[in-house]
């Protein structure tokens, strides 16, 4: 099994942690909690790199390790770090 973990937070109250988990070659499942965000739809994408100092802009581009072109999770042509929206509930959280 392959593990991954990403631990979010801002100035705004924004926070959460997010699991990406793999067994062998199957499916990444992504599962955490983020809290703070206003309720609907917020996209979520994985990032080439992990350089947060200058927020999203010196994260680099969305994860693309096959040179596709952007897209949402059900195209076949996307890529890898484009996982969708989350949607955030009236209290603010997402996922479970
Ligand atoms: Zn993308």
């Amino acid at each position: 099994m392959v593990k991954a973990v990403v631990v979010l937070g801002n100035s705004d109250g924004v926070k959460g942690t997010v699991y990406f988990t793999q067994e062998g070659d199957g499916p990444t499942t992504v599962t955490g909690d983020i809290s703070g965000l206003k309720p609907g739809l917020h996209g979520f994408h994985v990032h080439a790199m992990g350089d947060t100092t200058n927020g999203c802009m010196s994260t680099g581009p969305h994860f693309n390790p096959h040179g596709k072109e952007h897209g949402a999770p059900e195209d076949e042509d996307r890529h890898a770090g484009d996982l969708g929206n989350v949607t955030v509930g009236d209290d603010g959280m997402a996922f479970d």
